[in-house]
């Protein structure tokens, strides 16, 4: 027998594990009673833990290993092979009590931070976040290897392979340049700020459904439920979910989320038989992930094409303001730029001013430079100094994101990447097709076409090699920020 025919007996185990953790870990997040949260959590950890000890199993490395050899003329075969023996022997280097510790300090500090930031009270998360940043410090200094200068390398490699904190900081420089000095000038340069109406629940709920069918996401394979913070992912082959957030005071928070976890999932129901056969079909890098949700939610989901296809379905649930609301008047409302303090409720423009906060400060944290307790008056700063708003409390501030309350840190750049991922993406996609007729139109199965032959089909290879073939260039920062001057400066 083949050794990749033994492997599968091992990624069949392995995907199954994936799809309980997942499974396990949206109903946490969406239904989970608060009596049963320690329990369920618990069962999760065990999933985690069972995980591991497959990777660690050393008849499954020597599989993986003789596979390798045997599929030399393969690429998935051998990027699937690379990923599963480097995370093996990385944790070949952790003792499992270790690695059981880790993943409890991760849960203590995640739990600690619900309910700080319920009560607006970090002092509550402080010790548990301690412990949490400890162990990913310790974590990224076993991962960390000679291509690496920093802790914070080892955490940005496990997101983006082979992206270094000095490839961000080159990047990010000039993102920031420009954002902070265009921003004031797009402010004086637009009209009024719109009024933005509350909407019930259950209106958004009916649009929300509308606007997936809309963009394509098959909800006969997905559901949408809510939790505190927006996510989607694939409980199995045929089960991509979503979630959302409903805020009754400003119904662009849901719409957006909505959309940007649909272009998520979209991406994942439009994997090929081919990458899951070979099980590339989770191996896109976060940034991969992000460019598809971001292009939905932005580059297509917040142009006037988008609006015409998108105004008569708010006419219709929403009603009310929206009954007499122009097109132009739908444009102004979605693309109004407006510094402020919650990253997932903030304007194309400045979002990705809200990740630069975040690289910097999560980049000092795991090197070292600085400690939790100081994150609070740094980020306040910070928000002063870029933005020009300051929170009331942290629970505006600081705790507002979950990313780091788990120890996932180095995610955030991802984000931004995907921006400009997207921004690249697009011009592409704009030569090959009639992107804005199609969007238009609702024709987005057209759009979804192109993305699953051109791009979502290679998303499984390292971010650079996939951003090049897809385009046929590596990453230009030029293409985001013409995209913005167009739109915002003109
Ligand atoms: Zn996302």
């Amino acid at each position: 027998m083949k050794a990749f025919e033994q492997l599968k007996t091992y990624l069949n185990k392995l995907r199954k594990l994936n799809y309980l953790i997942a499974i396990v870990a949206y109903d946490l997040d969406t239904t989970t009673p608060p009596k049963a949260i320690e329990e369920e959590s618990d069962l999760l950890l065990d999933y985690i833990n069972e995980y591991a000890s497959i990777s660690r199993d050393s008849n499954f490395i020597a599989v993986a290993k003789q596979t390798m050899e045997e599929e030399k003329e393969n690429p998935k075969i051998q990027k699937l092979c690379r990923t599963l023996l480097d995370e093996s022997e990385f944790l070949a280097k952790i003792d499992p009590k270790q690695y059981e510790e880790w993943e409890a300090a991760y849960q203590a500090s995640n739990h600690a931070w619900r309910k700080a930031k319920e009560q607006k009270d970090f002092s509550l998360y402080l010790p548990y976040w301690k412990k949490a940043i400890e162990a990913r410090r310790q974590w990224a200094s076993l991962r960390k290897d000679e291509s690496m200068n920093t802790l914070y390398d080892a955490c940005l490699d496990a997101y983006e392979k082979g992206t270094r904190e000095g490839d961000i900081d080159a990047i990010f420089s000039r993102l920031k340049e420009f954002l902070l000095a265009n921003l004031p000038i797009v402010q004086l340069k637009q009209g009024k700020e719109p009024v933005i109406l509350p909407h019930g629940k259950h209106d958004q709920e009916d649009l929300s459904y509308d606007v997936l069918d809309l963009i394509g996401y098959d909800l006969e394979q997905g559901a949408l439920r809510e939790s505190e913070h927006p996510f989607s992912n694939n409980l199995s082959r045929h089960d991509c979910r979503i979630t959302t957030h409903y805020h009754e005071d400003d119904w662009r928070s849901n719409l957006f989320s909505v959309i940007h976890e649909g272009g998520h999932a979209i991406e994942f129901q439009n994997w090929s038989d081919d990458m899951f056969n070979h099980y590339v079909d989770g191996l896109a890098t976060a940034a991969v992930c992000e460019t598809h949700s971001r292009l939905f939610e932005n580059l297509l989901g917040r142009s006037k094409a988008f609006v015409h296809a998108l105004l008569p379905l708010c006419k219709e649930h929403l009603k009310g303001e929206f009954k007499s609301m122009s097109e132009e008047e739908f444009y102004q409302a979605i693309n109004y730029v407006e510094p402020s303090l919650i990253r997932t409720e903030s304007d194309e423009f400045t979002y990705s001013i809200h990740i630069i906060i975040r690289y910097e400060i999560e980049r000092d944290l795991i090197n070292g430079k600085i400690e939790c307790e100081d994150v609070p008056a740094i980020w306040n700063a910070k928000y002063k100094e870029y933005l020009g708003v300051e929170p009331s409390n942290d629970s505006e501030g600081v705790m507002q994101d979950v990313h780091w309350s788990d120890g996932s840190i180095g995610y955030f750049p991802s984000y931004a990447l995907g921006n400009l991922y997207g921004a690249q993406i697009l011009h592409k996609m704009k030569q090959d097709i009639d992107v804005d007729q199609f969007v238009r139109e609702g024709k987005f199965d057209q759009i979804i076409l192109w993305l699953k032959e051109k791009d979502f089909a290679y998303d499984w290879m390292d971010p650079n090699i996939y951003l090049k073939k897809v385009t046929g260039e590596e990453l230009k920062v030029d293409y985001f920020l013409d995209y913005l001057r167009e739109k915002y400066l003109k």
